[in-house]
């Protein structure tokens, strides 16, 4: 059990208007985060993630652990300075070049802070290899930090130069291999994207800089997203457009909605072994560029992005398994009639119970009890936790009643400790639910 008043929580109110080191505040994400004391920025694109975003960045990061070690993904850590040798044999040096951040080492070797991996996974194997047919397929990944020098950094962590990825890579004897393996992915990615409860779609895309044949984005709506979707009502298709039109699946009138690309998949083929000599040794004894695919989902980004979809303009909202704690506890005011008969003691009792039998190590208890009722509950609901209990005038009940706020609800509910709890144990986070019906599964 945590305490508000012990929380690194710098608090600031930005004016209309302001810029904050250079940069326009330009959506509701990037102000709430900022005001709210999770998230800093120390200069254009580059951000200090606070402690309560940090949580919430952990629980996501765990979710995405969860559904891939459960496809049998292995998890590794690659340097985040990727040699730009590498990059000069893929090509994309000169593709990607005014995004790379270079640098050189006291010998005058050059490097890449990598925006993403496949040169170096493709080098991994190509030092190991030629790798015996036997020996694949294998899925491997990571999750952490990657560049990109935006020429424009905008909306906060929406993007930024520094950001947390997800970045996946599958290595394969075969082309069919290689699909079989990206549908087990992008199921994977459904059950991360139900489990934050998100309309996330997958719409077919482009491979541009990154190659490949075949590749799907990941979609979230927002208003402030900068891609456009048809999305259609009846069948749930997505497909990017920047007009409605007819459903290409089944003719119904699509609507447009703007959206926030939150992963990316390809199957890239050859694209990246080749150049890179990533080999394997077939049945036949024959030798042949490895096929690859990869997967990237943007951590920071589907953080900020599901923030910005989900919170009105005064309120952050998350999605509940992504909360910084699950739920918050009030108790009266210091002095007050209540505090006599509810005082910190008891108040610290109700959250025990509430993290015993609901959320356990997710519970935070608000003890700024020189503060009103009223005050801690305001900045509460604008911080968003999903489940807000008050030890208020109804502690003086016998037995004492409780308030329950849940986010979504239109009022509170007087609950004694036993419905308290039994309310709240039913809230508990799931583990990933599965994938089953999904959310705009599309064609493709
Ligand atoms: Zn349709």
């Amino acid at each position: 059990m945590r305490f508000l008043s012990q929380i690194f929580q710098p608090v600031i109110t930005i004016p209309k208007g302001a810029k904050i080191k250079n940069t326009e505040i330009t959506c509701k994400s990037q102000k709430l985060l900022m005001e709210c004391g999770l998230v800093r920025p120390t200069s254009s694109g580059l951000f200090t993630i606070l402690p309560l975003a940090r949580r919430s960045i952990t629980k996501l990061e765990n979710i995405i652990h969860h559904c891939l070690e459960e496809v049998g993904a292995q998890r590794l850590s690659l340097p985040c300075l990727t040699s730009a040798k590498l990059w000069k044999q893929s090509g994309r040096i000169d593709s990607v070049g005014p995004e790379l951040i270079q640098v050189e080492d006291r010998h005058g070797k050059r490097y890449l802070l990598a925006p993403t991996h496949e040169e170096a996974i493709a080098d991994l194997v190509a030092d190991i290899g030629p790798l015996s047919y036997k020996q694949l397929p294998f899925l491997l990944y990571q999750i952490g930090n990657k560049y990109r020098d935006e020429h424009r950094p905008k909306h906060g962590l929406l993007r930024s130069r520094e950001f947390s990825m997800l970045d996946a890579y599958s290595i394969h004897a075969s082309d069919a291999c290689a699909t079989n393996t990206y549908n087990v992915v992008t199921d994977a990615y459904k059950k991360i994207f139900r489990t934050l409860d998100l309309p996330v779609h997958r719409v077919q895309a482009p491979p541009g800089d990154m190659g490949g044949r075949l590749s799907h984005e990941w979609q979230l709506p927002a208003a402030a997203g900068e891609d456009a979707l048809a999305v259609c009502p009846s069948c749930h298709h997505a497909a990017r457009a920047r007009q409605p039109g007819a459903c290409e699946r089944c003719g119904a009138d699509t609507c447009a909605v703007n959206s926030i690309e939150v992963g990316h998949t390809f199957v890239l083929g050859a694209r990246y072994s080749e150049p890179l000599l990533a080999g394997f040794v077939a049945p036949d004894a024959s030798t042949a560029p490895v096929h690859m695919a990869c997967y990237g989902i943007g951590v920071t980004r589907l953080l900020s992005a599901s923030v910005e979809a989900l919170s009105s303009e005064k309120a952050l909202r998350w999605p509940a398994a992504i909360a910084p704690y699950s739920a918050v506890v009030i108790g009266p005011k210091e002095g007050s009639k209540e505090w006599s008969a509810h005082g910190f003691d008891r108040v610290q009792d109700v959250a025990r119970r509430v993290e015993q039998n609901a959320f356990r190590d997710d519970v935070i208890v608000d003890d700024r009890h020189q503060l009103t009722i009223g005050k801690r509950l305001m900045m509460a609901d604008r911080m968003g936790y999903p489940h807000i209990v008050v030890c208020g005038r109804g502690a003086l009940e016998a037995p004492p009643r409780y308030e329950l706020f849940r986010s979504g609800d239109a009022e509170p509910r007087a609950l004694d400790l036993n419905e308290l709890l039994a309310t709240l144990a039913d809230q508990r986070i799931r583990q990933p639910v599965d994938a089953g019906a999904d959310y705009g599964e599309s064609a493709g």
